[in-house]
């Protein structure tokens, strides 16, 4: 551990790794506290005992157009730890048989996804129509009606522009909860542009999808961890960071719980926003900024593991349209490495999941394996051998009209003080490319502090 570093970082998933990287590029010696044993926050793997597969909290997915995220994987060596799609394909699932490819043809953007719009077999042709006009509706919005449309919800973006159920149903919703983490009634019509215009008016490149290889935690902890400690920066876990001492309005150092205290120059807290209100006194955020840091509320997302007999699908992934469950992934598919000895080793994914939370791990399993023997008949002669329900409760902040504008930005009132995190106002919904974006900020600003430009 440097004596005195130049930043300490508070905080070990993509925000604080990501920025303790482009912290240490800079020759800047960073100390990064993480409270838990491990890296990773809410991005992480371990191995599962009893069925000796690696388990991913949740499937993570991300996109072409996450060129911060791909960036910073290229710097710690494990990008091609990636599968990258040459263009967006999902196979949608509207009961048994019932299946639809939304698939972008080999054109340039935006007439890629146009085309693969138009292909849609969930959608008839007004159908396919109406939602590319809803499309084009929601760019000319972003542009010219910003505020109006991170005023409204997504239902009520899709009332204004007369969307049918079925066009709600099997494309507009599906994109919604999966990108956003939300139930359209209440998600921001905002940061759904957001979403399209990067992922499917861009580049053809930038719609297709990526998934790790390998589980979460090896696909960037241990790399970014050796990345910032080969450039004389220390990486500490099970480090528990308490509180603050100030002086002259600056940070001088942060306190930990083990009762020592780090001083440094610059600190950096990329935790998620209740930890952040434990953390700092309530002075730093004066009485407006900690009430609007209150009325952040936050979302679930409930994960299922199920390991069958044997293989029920060949697809790697698939959506499920109708039903309680939403994704299923195809792990066998999916982890290159590990997956042939466990053939039938599935994740199901329920996003904006608030309702079930609550529910018994009993009544998830029940309801995920309902749903599949619904979607592929084929699954009720498999025999289930074990499965593991993950619930993530706080899995991303809430991204509804009223919490999108109480996200603060990385600067805060004290010079020294930065702020990281997939909910720091990047005006992205929170996912791993905003976790990013929000660290290399936080980090270009202490660059720019320490005057290394
Ligand atoms: C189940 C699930 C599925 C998801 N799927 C996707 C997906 O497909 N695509 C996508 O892009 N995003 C997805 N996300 C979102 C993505 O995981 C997050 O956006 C991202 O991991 C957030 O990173 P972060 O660094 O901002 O926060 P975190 O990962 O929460 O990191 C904060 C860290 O700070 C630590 N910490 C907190 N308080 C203290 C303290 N006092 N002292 C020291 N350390 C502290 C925590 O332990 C944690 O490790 C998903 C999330 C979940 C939960």
């Amino acid at each position: 551990m440097p004596e005195v570093p130049d930043v300490v970082i508070i905080g070990g998933g993509f925000a604080g790794l990501s920025a303790g990287v482009a912290l240490a590029e800079r020759e800047l010696r960073v100390a990064l506290f993480e409270g838990r044993q491990a890296l990773g926050g809410r991005a992480y793997s371990f191995c599962d005992m009893e069925s000796g597969d690696v388990v991913d909290n949740g499937q993570h997915l991300l996109m072409g157009c996450y060129h911060q995220t791909l960036d910073f994987l290229g710097k710690i060596g494990t990008r091609n730890r990636l599968i990258v799609q040459r263009n967006l394909e999902i196979q949608m699932l509207d009961g048994p048989g019932r299946q639809a490819h939304l698939r972008t043809a080999s054109l340039p953007g935006p007439f890629h996804m146009t085309m693969g719009l138009m292909r849609y077999k969930h959608l008839n042709l007004a159908d396919r129509l109406s939602a590319m006009w809803a499309g084009m509706r929601m760019m000319y919005m972003r542009r010219f009606a910003r505020a109006r449309l991170a005023s409204m919800t997504v239902a009520e973006f899709m009332e204004s522009t007369a969307q049918s159920s079925q066009a709600r149903r099997t494309f507009w919703y599906p994109l919604t909860i999966a990108t956003l983490n939300e139930q359209p009634a209440l998600a921001s019509a905002g940061l759904l542009a957001e979403v399209i215009k990067r992922a499917f008016f861009a580049r053809r490149k930038d719609s297709a999808l990526l998934y790790p290889t390998v589980g979460l935690s090896e696909l960037y902890c241990d790399a970014a961890r050796d990345f910032i400690e080969k450039r004389g920066g220390a990486v500490a876990s099970r480090a528990i960071a308490d509180g603050v001492e100030m002086r002259e309005n600056m940070i001088s150092a942060v306190r930990l719980r083990d009762g020592t205290n780090r001083r440094a120059a610059n600190f950096i807290v990329a935790v998620p926003p209740i930890q952040l209100r434990r953390l700092l006194p309530q002075a730093i955020f004066g009485e407006r900024g900690g009430a609007q840091l209150d009325t952040l509320k936050s979302s679930p997302i409930i994960c299922v593991h199920v390991w069958l007999d044997r293989e029920v699908t060949n697809s790697a992934f698939v959506g499920f349209v109708g039903t309680t469950t939403q994704w299923l992934f195809n792990k066998r598919r999916i982890f290159s490495q590990y997956g042939a000895q466990h053939p039938g080793y599935l994740s199901f994914i329920i996003s904006g999941a608030r309702e079930l939370a609550e529910l018994p791990n009993d009544a998830l399993l029940k309801t995920i394996m309902t749903d599949l023997n619904e979607m592929i008949p084929a699954a009720k002669h498999a025999r289930l051998i074990r499965s593991l329900v993950l619930k993530e409760k706080h899995a991303t902040f809430a991204p509804d009209p009223a919490s999108d504008a109480a996200r603060p930005p990385v600067p805060t009132a004290i010079p020294n003080l930065f702020l990281a995190g997939d909910w720091i106002q990047t005006g992205l919904p929170a996912t791993i490319e905003s976790a990013v974006i929000s660290g290399r900020s936080a980090a270009a600003a202490v660059i720019r502090r320490a005057g290394r430009n």
